[in-house]
């Protein structure tokens, strides 16, 4: 619970600080990349093309990493509405498999139920998406993926207590590689924002602290087992919804961008 409270206010600060920087930036750079493309179609050089290109590379970058500290400072607005994640994931597979190196096969194994939760798809995706390029980047030398999903009773057997979750029903989604693993030292400091044991350029160590932020957001539970050699699984719990899945509506009291 400390430990919780201590990584909210954290992440509290930097919303603060990064979420009125990201915003603004976010516009500055819609500018830069418009304009560089414009260049890139319109300048008559091979040359100056290219390094045209360059500045909307590293524009579209930045801007991705923008995208990133507006969820975490959650100043993006949130659609939350019930949705299956079993579609979730089941739509996202083309684009995991382009992901994955050649090396790495993709297994999904879904659950036969529905899947429902309520919350942003788009965060749905974020937090698959980042736990799968992780996966990605921990198997260089191959391996295989496997996402999984199950509906499950807290308590259960299979999980520690209620993961300090009210009882009740939820959706666990497992994102499981066969990669390098992890130290207890690199596991102690995942879900720190900015940490990253990754080269820069590849690395911006957001990839887990943005995933915490979105489960928690949701009132739900991630969490992480790995073994060094081995390979890694994390799992990530949300409550069950009773809704039925396509349904909108704005009201979810747990749930509410805040800021602008
Ligand atoms: P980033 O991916 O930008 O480094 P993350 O917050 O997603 O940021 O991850 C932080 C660090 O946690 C990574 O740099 C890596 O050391 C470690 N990590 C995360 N996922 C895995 C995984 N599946 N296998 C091994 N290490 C991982």
């Amino acid at each position: 619970i400390e430990e919780q409270l201590r990584q909210a206010q954290k992440m509290d600060a930097i919303g603060r600080l990064a979420g009125g920087v990201a915003h603004d930036f976010n516009n500055i750079l819609t500018a830069i990349i418009g304009y560089s493309e414009i260049l890139m179609a319109t300048l008559p050089d091979p040359r100056s093309r290219s390094h045209a290109e360059c500045i909307v590379d590293g524009s579209q970058r930045a801007a991705a990493l923008c995208r990133q500290l507006l969820i975490l400072s959650r100043r993006h607005a949130v659609l939350p509405r019930s949705l299956d994640l079993n579609h979730v994931v089941r739509d996202m597979q083309k684009l995991l498999e382009r992901l994955m190196d050649a090396n790495i096969t993709l297994v999904t194994r879904l659950d036969e139920q529905e899947m429902v939760v309520r919350a942003d798809s788009t965060q749905m995706e974020q937090v698959i998406l980042n736990l799968a390029v992780n996966a990605r980047d921990a198997m260089p030398q191959g391996g295989t993926l496997t996402i999984s999903t199950r509906a499950l009773t807290l308590p259960d057997a299979t999980v520690v207590g209620t993961l300090g979750m009210p009882e009740g029903t939820y959706v666990e989604v497992a994102v499981e590689d066969t990669g390098t693993g992890m130290s207890p030292e690199v596991q102690s400091q995942l879900f720190e924002p900015f940490f990253t044991t990754k080269s820069e350029g590849k690395g911006t160590g957001l990839g887990l602290a943005t995933c915490y932020s979105i489960v928690h957001q949701n009132r739900g539970q991630i969490m992480v087992g790995s073994k060094e050699g081995a390979g890694t699984t994390v799992r990530f719990f949300l409550p069950t919804s009773y809704e039925s899945p396509g349904r909108t509506g704005a009201t979810d009291p747990g749930v509410r961008p805040t800021g602008n």
